[in-house]
């Protein structure tokens, strides 16, 4: 046989480095590229009217022929959210998902009318797949969703493990941790561990589902009144305790939100979460039943204004508005940023007579689905990686997880803290740093690929923070003259109500116009000029630089 050349293997992320969210990363040599996961981020307040934040796909786009295979290590929106928008620009031949996550991506893509642009394979724990010169197996871990893996992609330069999302539960919900074959990839040998980072800062151990179970079975069993349950769709295991444990306390469940029926539906019909069918009943149906007797599962842990929980605090709900007796558990923790809409709708539902419960291990950051400090160590003596790579969180937790694995003897010059885009080189067992790939974010306004520029983000950001300000002139263009004095449209601006100054800036306008229009300007030194002297007069006023729209109406 003839002895194969060195082709060196490049691994990069173009997402989910310094910063939780829209993970995607990738393997790639001179012939092939395997992508591991492609998911989402969800934008903060600080990005008005967008929907998704994905990766920018160019570097893939440019390499398009390259590409094989996609995998997928568990279901949630971080790591197969960006599917649809990654399938809208690029062919991928395959994507290798385990079961639960293979039935959220077909009903996502068909949602978005897209199933026949990819094909789905299912995979196990005892799942080989060969794609040209990579051999890809998986472990079965413990998460907050069942179904979770972690990647093992074997390569003739050296062997690279990724993590997944992982924490290590000895009591979990459904199967475990697949602890010994861990042990048997690291005995074998890990050149490259890419280990998750979220719960980089918080020491200990993350408490166990069944902790969690037997807390929110403590909170159902001791409520008088209604109880109406908040989460994430996403988080598959804490809706399976809510509703298992209501079942078993002979409370009916109403199930409110588009995305938490979905995500019921589905778990229900793959068999990851046991509810008899006539427990389950419609929300119009929820006043035929005492009050104890009941349970409301919905959507808007996040206090996301549109989301099923906002509704219900605001009275815009059809069927269901809080009275006096409700308890309201919120069973996540808060995303950093949310703070103040969460807060808002506490407010709202306990001026209503709710109580609500939200200092309960439920949405204690601890009782995540991620591995706290002392389970980021045992990843690290289980893999005993010669290369570390910290990936999945922002900076300081990537550098607190690297700062870890060197406490446990990987050597520091081994250790690797990269941005997106920043990428390694596996050779021969080696790792060392790489040249950087085309890398960045697109915006993702709706369902709409075709993303959105910086700059309408910026003018977005820009009308929430300092609103606009509309500047209606009348002129007869063959005379050049004036007809009427501008008049004023303002939106989400503070200085709106103040006449004075208004009529001051009226006058002002008016006199610049008048002169300006002697030198036969063109409608967009007209409209210069209007943004100029009214941005001018506004910013001394109010310091405040509203978008500024000159709207210029021509008799002739
Ligand atoms: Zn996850
Ligand atoms: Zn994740």
């Amino acid at each position: 046989m003839e002895k194969s050349i060195s082709m060196p293997v490049s691994i990069y992320a173009l997402g989910g480095l310094g910063e939780v969210g829209k993970n995607m990363y990738c393997i790639e040599n001179d012939k092939s590229i395997i992508i591991i996961d492609a998911g989402v981020k969800f934008p903060g307040i600080e990005f008005p009217g967008i929907n998704y934040i994905v990766p920018d796909f160019t570097h893939l786009k440019n390499n398009r022929n390259k590409i094989k295979a996609l995998f997928i290590t568990h279901g949630h929106e971080d790591h197969i959210g960006g599917i649809p928008f990654l399938l809208q620009n690029i062919h991928v031949p395959v994507i290798y998902a385990p079961r639960l996550a293979a039935a959220l991506i077909k009903n996502r893509l068909e949602e978005y009318r897209m199933a026949d642009h990819a094909t789905i394979k299912e995979y196990d724990s005892d799942t080989k797949v060969k794609v040209d010169l990579f051999t890809v197996s998986f472990f079965r871990v413990t998460h907050s969703i069942p179904d979770s893996f972690g990647i093992v992609v074997d390569t003739p330069e050296g062997r690279i493990v990724s993590s997944g999302d992982f924490k290590i539960d000895l009591t979990p919900i459904g199967k475990d941790i697949e602890l010994t074959r861990m042990a048997e990839i690291g005995k074998e040998g890990v050149d490259l561990l890419l280990s998750e980072s979220t719960n980089a800062e918080q020491e200990g151990y993350t408490p166990s589902e069944k902790n969690v179970y037997d807390s929110i079975d403590e909170i159902i069993k001791n409520a008088n009144g209604r109880l109406i349950v908040s989460t994430f769709a996403s988080n598959i295991s804490r809706i399976q305790q809510v509703l298992e444990s209501a079942v078993s306390h002979n409370r009916k469940i109403a199930i409110i939100g588009r995305s938490m029926e979905k995500a019921v539906d589905i778990s229900r019909s793959f068999g990851y979460i046991h509810v008899p069918d006539n427990s389950i009943i419609e929300t119009e149906d929820v006043k035929r039943f005492p009050n104890n007797e009941i349970l409301i599962l919905c959507t808007g842990s996040q206090g996301e204004s549109m989301a099923a929980l906002s509704r219900i605090a605001n009275g815009s709900h059809k069927d269901i508005h809080i009275i006096p007796g409700d308890t309201i558990v919120f069973s996540s923790s808060a995303i950093p940023g949310n703070g103040i809409m969460i807060d808002n709708i506490i407010n709202q539902l306990a001026r209503s007579g709710a109580e609500v419960i939200t200092n309960s291990i439920l949405n204690d950051i601890h009782s995540s689905g991620h591995a706290s400090r002392q389970e980021l160590r045992f990843m690290l003596k289980l893999m005993k990686p010669k290369f570390f790579m910290p990936i999945h969180g922002e900076y300081r937790m990537l550098r607190l997880h690297a700062e870890m694995a060197e406490d446990l003897g990987v050597k520091k010059e081994n250790i690797f803290i990269l941005d997106n885009g920043d990428s390694l080189v596996l050779s021969k067992g080696k790792v060392k740093r790489g040249y950087p790939v085309e890398h960045g974010v697109t915006y993702i306004d709706g369902k709409d690929i075709n993303s959105l520029a910086e700059p309408v983000i910026n003018d977005r950001r820009v009308l929430m923070d300092d609103g606009m300000f509309a500047i209606t002139v009348s002129i007869d263009s063959k005379r050049n003259i004036l007809l009427t004095r501008p008049s004023f449209y303002v939106r989400g601006f503070i200085d709106q109500g103040n006449k004075q100054a208004s009529e001051e800036l009226k006058t002002l306008l008016e006199d610049k116009i008048k002169e300006k229009l002697y030198s036969k300007p063109s409608f967009a030194e007209l409209k210069l000029l209007i943004k100029e002297v009214a941005g001018l007069y506004v910013y001394r006023r109010t310091k405040r630089a509203p978008i500024i729209i000159p709207v210029i109406l021509s008799k002739n």
